[in-house]
């Protein structure tokens, strides 16, 4: 009872805990944080230097002492004790400039499908020693497509393919639940390793993590595309040690971006052929929901329908769906609970 009164006022939260990016959503308010995954650590004194925004613009430039960790690189939680740390600065964040003065709030966090069950109860922990009063954790995909506003709780099967930062997320969803689930560690990250290695191997030249991404997003594609697209990247010529500036084109990038495009492919269809028949038949109709930064990729609708024969539809903003998605719960924690992990034994009073 006392819990429904303070509903009431308190400002709830839901957080999308992503392997690229953290943000979070107030209720009432929208998305107040958008930042990337990131923390910066002094090694010598481990303190805290910069999350988000002011420490990715460290990557790649720290001394020795100093590292630029994404502690959810691997999709799975590989760095637990700064995944708990950031969770706190940017919780603390928006408690201070949203709600000083009122009570604790819920939050509802979007996880990696694929996080162990201790990894789960550390974010809980994490959570709620940043000031929370409840804690539900909710699987990405899950989010998303209630992000979607999909009638998940049907018995009509969806497909929801997630590309994020480390993980991509394959999630055929029925009955407010997963079905059938794959995750592989091969996504956005790894597109940009692609493009690292092949401006190495066939121009000579060095060029870091920022700038395949900067490649990528300019001018990336994964199906041919109508017109021919260059960009101009700065790196470090191996022969010479000297910088040197090269001209890539988005024939070069397809080509790089080439073997992980495909090892996402084979994983939708194999997905698709472990889901039951009748669901099958459902997402045939209904397509399949692509979300996450993977699906800004150029032509990536195009290739998943040819390889697929399936309807692709590409989420409106697919980098805010899966905290869009955990707001939507948070307008209706109750009639949501289902969707929501363990918590059959943690119902707050009615
Ligand atoms: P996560 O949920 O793992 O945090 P996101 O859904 O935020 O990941 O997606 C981040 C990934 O999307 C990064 O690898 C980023 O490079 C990629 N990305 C963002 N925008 C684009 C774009 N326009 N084209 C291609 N990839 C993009
Ligand atoms: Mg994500």
């Amino acid at each position: 009872m006392l819990s429904r009164i303070l509903g009431k006022f308190s400002k709830d939260m839901g957080i999308d805990l992503g392997t690229a990016n953290t943000l979070v959503y107030v209720k009432d308010k929208g998305i107040v944080i958008n930042e990337p995954s990131i923390v910066a650590i002094n090694l010598r004194t481990d303190q805290i230097l910069g999350v988000g925004e002011d420490a990715k613009k460290m990557v790649g430039k720290t001394p020795p002492h100093i590292v630029a960790i994404r502690p959810l690189k691997q999709g799975v939680i590989s760095d637990f004790e700064v995944t708990e740390k950031m969770l706190k600065h940017f919780i603390e964040k928006v408690h201070r400039e949203t709600y000083a003065f009122l009570p604790r709030p819920r939050v509802v966090i979007g996880i990696p499908m694929d996080v162990t069950e201790v990894e789960r109860k550390a974010v809980e922990d994490a959570t709620m020693s940043a000031g929370a009063r409840e804690v539900y954790l909710i699987e990405e995909p899950l989010a998303a497509s209630i992000g979607a506003r999909l009638p998940i709780h049907e018995a009509t099967g969806y497909m929801v393919v997630d590309i994020g930062g480390g993980t991509t997320d394959i999630a055929i969803i029925s009955l407010g639940g997963i079905v059938t689930k794959r995750s592989l560690r091969v996504a956005g990250d790894q597109f940009n390793e692609n493009i690292i290695a092949y401006v190495r191997e066939n121009m000579n030249v060095l060029i870091g993590e920022r700038m395949a991404e900067e490649l990528k997003i300019r001018i990336g594609s994964v199906y041919e595309l109508d017109e021919t697209m260059e960009y101009k990247i700065q790196g470090r010529d191996m022969i010479t040690g000297l910088p040197k500036e090269v001209i890539v084109n988005d024939v070069q990038v397809r080509s790089a971006m080439r073997r992980t495009m495909r090892l996402i492919l084979e994983n939708v269809k194999a997905t698709i052929e472990e889901a039951p028949p009748e669901i099958v038949a459902d997402i045939l109709k209904k397509g399949i929901l692509l979300t996450g930064g993977g699906a800004l990729i150029r032509g990536i609708d195009r290739i998943l329908y040819e390889e697929t024969k399936i309807p692709i539809h590409v989420m409106d903003d697919p980098m805010t769906a899966v905290v869009r998605g955990t707001g939507i719960i948070l307008e209706d924690i109750d009639s949501l609970r289902d969707a929501l992990i363990d918590h059959e034994d943690e119902l707050p009073p009615q």
